[in-house]
């Protein structure tokens, strides 16, 4: 199997089976693709003997556990964020060998091991070890219902991932990197300075250690492209605006079989027309008439998301006081809701009938010699 395979072939696709299946789980997908697409049972059709030949490549890889490993270290290696930069190709002579090379003739190492070699002795060890995903954040915008009663989305995360074309690698297909001429391998040069040596960075390759002859035409050899992917989030009910809501897990994946990074969603809560909220509770104010509030009233005020409620106004009721609803506001965690604070508030009447006006006008005879700003007036002159 040559490199090139390795890289461009998604055998678990070929046999339609997840990178997770057991060895008799992958016997099955070939034995069924087999059945289906054996040159006997298709006479003459061209596409279903190269299909059977694909389906018998990958069962031939992915059966044999030697192999299968090799091939998904091979995979993880470039396809999980191998940084290769284009680089100038070295005069240097000598120490020039391809990755062809070194998968081709069935080495006794696996394909990682030969791999991790080279990326240890070209101070870049950490290439291949195993790293933890970048956490990633977007936001999102919601109703104010669907932030009280919680809500799955679907949120579109642009990121940078392995090159498709290349599989990361950063070298125009068929092409693979090759080790640096230079420095063979290690990224390293040392340069004599007065009497000592110094190491420093490679500057052919920039110390990754490996070169690009024939860059990549779609990541110009960078390895990197940017790709997005959608993510169904789960936002828990009673999420309040400006909130992050951590998703573990959904972040960037991670490298040589690192564990994904985390997701962070902003939750944005747009207002609602009438209702506020206060954690589990709701607020909404009701306009109310001078009458209403002196002589007291029944009034109905509306419930979030349920029929309207009649609350009890008792005579003499100052302006600005808040009526408890208990029950009508926030369903929280334990099944309780929160309650609805009702705040009544006095609409002064902007046109006034004749009748309406003469009443007033009675209750202002009625009332006068009594001024509600004597005790202010008083106090204010105490001091
Ligand atoms: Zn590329
Ligand atoms: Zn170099």
């Amino acid at each position: 199997m040559s490199t090139k395979d390795y890289l461009e072939k998604d055998y678990y696709k070929t046999l339609g089976v997840p990178k997770t299946a057991t060895a008799a789980e992958i016997k099955k997908a070939y034995r069924e693709l087999a059945r289906k697409y054996h040159p006997d049972a298709n006479k003459g059709d061209a596409k279903a003997e190269e299909r059977f030949k694909e389906i018998t490549e990958a069962y031939n890889v992915l059966s044999d556990a030697k192999q299968r490993k090799e091939y998904d270290d091979a995979r993880s290696m470039f396809g999980g964020g191998f940084r290769v930069p284009t680089g100038a190709r070295g005069g240097g002579a000598g120490g020039t060998f391809d990755f062809g090379d070194l998968f081709g003739g069935g080495n006794d190492g696996g394909l990682g091991d030969v791999l991790g070699g080279i990326f240890r002795r070209g101070g870049a060890g950490t290439q291949s070890r195993a790293r933890r995903g970048a956490d990633v954040e977007t936001e999102t915008t919601l109703s104010f219902g669907d932030a009280i009663d919680g809500v799955t989305v679907s949120l579109r995360l642009t990121g940078e991932g392995p090159c498709p074309v290349c599989h990361g690698t950063g070298a125009k297909p068929p092409s693979m990197p090759k080790v640096c001429p230079d420095c063979h391998g290690t990224g390293q040069q040392s340069r004599n300075l007065g009497g000592f040596g110094l190491s420093e960075p490679c500057k052919t390759c920039k110390g990754r250690g490996m070169v690009v002859d024939d860059p990549c035409a779609e990541c110009h050899g960078s390895g990197r492209a940017m790709s997005s992917r959608t993510v169904q989030a789960r936002i828990p009910a009673g999420v309040a605006d400006g909130q992050r809501i951590r998703i573990p897990g959904r972040g960037a994946s991670g490298e040589n079989g690192g564990k994904s990074g985390d997701l962070y969603v902003r939750v944005n809560v747009r207002p609602h027309p009438v209702f506020g909220r206060s954690v589990s509770e709701l607020t909404v104010t009701v306009p109310v008439t001078i009458t209403e509030l002196a002589l007291g009233a029944d009034i109905k005020v509306p419930t979030h998301r349920g029929p309207a409620v009649t609350i009890h106004i008792p005579p003499g009721t100052p302006n600005g006081r808040v009526f408890r609803v208990p029950g009508r506001g926030v369903r929280r965690k334990d099944g309780q809701a929160g309650a609805l604070l009702v705040t009544v508030e006095v609409a002064v009447p902007q046109e006034l009938n004749n009748k309406a006006r003469s009443a007033l006008e009675d209750l202002r005879a009625a009332t006068i010699g009594e001024d509600p700003r004597e005790e202010l007036l008083r106090r204010a002159a105490q001091e």
